[in-house]
């Protein structure tokens, strides 16, 4: 699959040109950036064919099937109506957009369309969550009471710049962590939050977006979901906790973009560790984005999935700024 990439970015250079070059035919042939200097560093660095600044030059391109959206969060709504527009099938960063409304009208276009559209949510290819995910639904824990999520991380410098300072640009632990755990959680359990609270903080680190959160989700079962996400917590470890009527799960360092990490399962039979299978998380999404464009199967997670994420993120924001619960909008889906 020939791609066209939207957005200079650093998870484009650091792990989704690979993922694109690891499947069988595939290309990066274009990169489109807001700067021609950005654009040609980018391409020259990573040995990519055309650059320009005009998304539509590349989108003219018979040659490109899909195009894979990792510009600022702001951006994303109209590249992907325009990649849609113009018949493409379309890989989007998460969060799909800054609103909801925008989120489920590019998922909706791309559903008129016919064209595949799918969100890049990289834990559901992680070798330790689809093990987690596996154990869940087997029963081994029976039903899920509650889960706690550790995703309190030391933000690398590489990677602050608007993330830390740029409100307009999406800036925010919210909507850049918190959206991945709405999806986590949403995968593991098989069902959506309902009902959230929460409390935001700048430790230090945001300027005029929050870098810290802690929120308590419910679920439609009853379970109750407690996320702490963070920018600014160095030494700390990231995992998800699973209690269930009969046992637990315990995933250390599985709050990752690498295949790292450790399963544990207890039940009344003791403690037991959990093998699962190592590889590329974004790897995998590509793959499983082909197959779906060949007709076999669906991505990893759907537009529908993205929306879903940004929907708990953005009532996760509402609720820290009103100080009350927030019923999770989903705009009719
Ligand atoms: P970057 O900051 O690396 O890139 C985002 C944009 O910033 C680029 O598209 C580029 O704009 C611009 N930019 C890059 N370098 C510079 C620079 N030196 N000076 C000025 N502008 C620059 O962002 P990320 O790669 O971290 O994130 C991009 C998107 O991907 C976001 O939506 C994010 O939420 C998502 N993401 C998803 C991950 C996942 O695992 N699914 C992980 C990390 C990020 P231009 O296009 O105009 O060149």
């Amino acid at each position: 699959m020939i791609w066209g990439l939207v957005g200079a970015s650093n998870i484009a250079g650091q792990y989704m040109i690979a993922a694109i070059r690891a499947q069988a035919g595939g290309s990066a042939k274009w990169v489109v950036s807001g700067s021609n200097a950005r654009a040609q560093d980018f391409a020259g660095k990573y040995g990519i064919e055309a650059s320009t600044t005009d998304i539509d030059t590349m989108l003219s391109d018979p040659e490109v099937e899909s195009v894979y959206i990792s510009s600022t969060n702001e951006k994303h709504y109209d590249q992907a109506c325009r990649a849609i527009a113009a018949g493409k099938k379309v890989l989007c960063e998460k969060p799909l957009a800054m609103s909801l409304d925008d989120a489920v009208d590019m998922v909706g276009r791309a559903s008129e369309a016919g064209t595949l559209f799918a969100t890049n949510h990289h834990l559901r290819n992680a070798g330790s969550h689809l093990a987690i995910r596996e154990l869940i639904a087997s029963g081994a824990i029976g039903s899920v009471q509650s889960v706690r999520v550790f995703h309190a991380v030391p933000l690398p410098e590489k990677l602050q710049a608007w993330r830390v300072n740029d409100p307009v640009a999406g800036g925010g632990v919210v909507l850049d962590i918190v959206v991945h755990d709405a999806d986590t959680i949403r995968f593991h359990l098989a069902e959506d939050p309902v009902e959230v609270v929460a409390l935001t903080r700048s430790a230090g680190l945001g300027q005029g977006v929050e870098d810290s959160v802690m929120s308590a989700w419910s679920m439609e079962s009853g379970a109750q979901v407690q996320v702490h996400a963070s920018f600014t917590h160095r030494y700390a470890e990231t995992g998800i906790e699973i209690y269930g009527s009969k046992g637990s799960i315990r995933g250390r360092g599985v709050m990752t973009q690498r295949p790292v990490g450790a399963i544990e399962l207890m039940t009344d039979d003791g403690s037991k560790s959990i093998d699962f299978d190592i590889h590329d998380l974004y790897t995998r999404a590509v793959s499983l984005f082909d197959a779906a464009a060949r007709g076999e199967g669906d991505p990893a997670a759907s537009g529908i999935d993205g929306v879903k994420s940004l929907a708990v993120a953005l009532a996760v924001l509402q609720a820290a700024d009103r100080g009350n619960r927030v019923v999770v909008d989903y705009g009719g889906l």
